[in-house]
């Protein structure tokens, strides 16, 4: 059966994502499978997911957790390989079944949210990867860290908590070269100890993975607009 024009695009669109990132990295001297493609599937429903999973994708990123349990557990259990990342606000009370679904939690940005996952996880006993979010741009309502505070809340979430946090991740401004942020984000990085540095979406994970981005969260340039 011919595939149809929105399963063609799915999979034309990640080829096309998949050959720019290869060249960004290049072009940066880096390995071209040095970064993760994690494709945002944030309001597409399961079907769209299963046409990249099609298509090879094995890495996808949600920003609620009420709406990846509901496309999620199933696809999960369709294709174990998958691997799942939160990459929005986690409220504490969702904390529970964000343990339970997720396999990677990129939005880690308080001392209370870090307790409440520590003492999920002991409970059980299930250890989804951590990047401690960043507001690199300092916005007033954006969620992340103050970049000040950054090296303390690591150790601590490292040394006391013994979370397991593999790396840092921002969202620019959007009214801001995004360049600048991403440079300041590897800089917190490295002196941390973090090799994981999650940035760059649809409009800039050029840029990013220029700047030593290891995951790219693209979402609009493989499913098309969010309704
Ligand atoms: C929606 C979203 C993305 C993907 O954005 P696109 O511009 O559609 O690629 C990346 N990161 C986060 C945190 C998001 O919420």
């Amino acid at each position: 059966m011919a595939p149809s024009i929105a399963e063609k695009s799915i999979a034309e669109n990640l080829s096309v994502i998949r050959a720019a990132m290869a060249k960004a990295a290049t072009e940066a001297a880096r390995a071209a499978d040095a970064v993760t493609l994690v494709a945002v599937s944030k309001t597409h429903p399961a079907d769209a997911v299963r046409k990249a999973l099609d298509a090879g994708q094995l890495v996808f990123g949600e920003n609620r957790v009420q709406e990846a349990l509901a496309k999620f557990p199933a696809l999960k259990a369709a294709h174990p390989a998958l691997e799942l990342h939160l990459i929005g606000p986690l409220q504490t009370n969702k904390v529970r079944d964000a343990v339970a679904l997720f396999d990677v939690i990129q939005s880690l940005d308080r001392e209370k949210l870090a307790q409440a996952l520590a003492a999920e996880m002991a409970r059980q006993n299930r250890w989804p990867k951590l990047f401690i979010q960043v507001n690199t741009g300092e916005e007033e309502q954006k969620a992340g860290l103050r970049p000040e505070a950054v090296d303390a809340f690591v150790a601590h979430c490292r040394d006391q908590l013994k979370l397991p946090v593999v790396g840092l991740m921002c969202i620019p401004p959007v009214d801001q070269h995004p360049a600048p942020h991403f440079a300041l984000l590897a800089k917190m990085a490295r002196r941390n100890g973090l090799a994981g540095l999650s940035m760059g979406m649809s409009g800039d994970f050029e840029d990013a993975i220029k700047c030593g981005a290891t995951h790219v969260r693209i979402g609009t340039a493989i499913f098309g607009a969010r309704g």
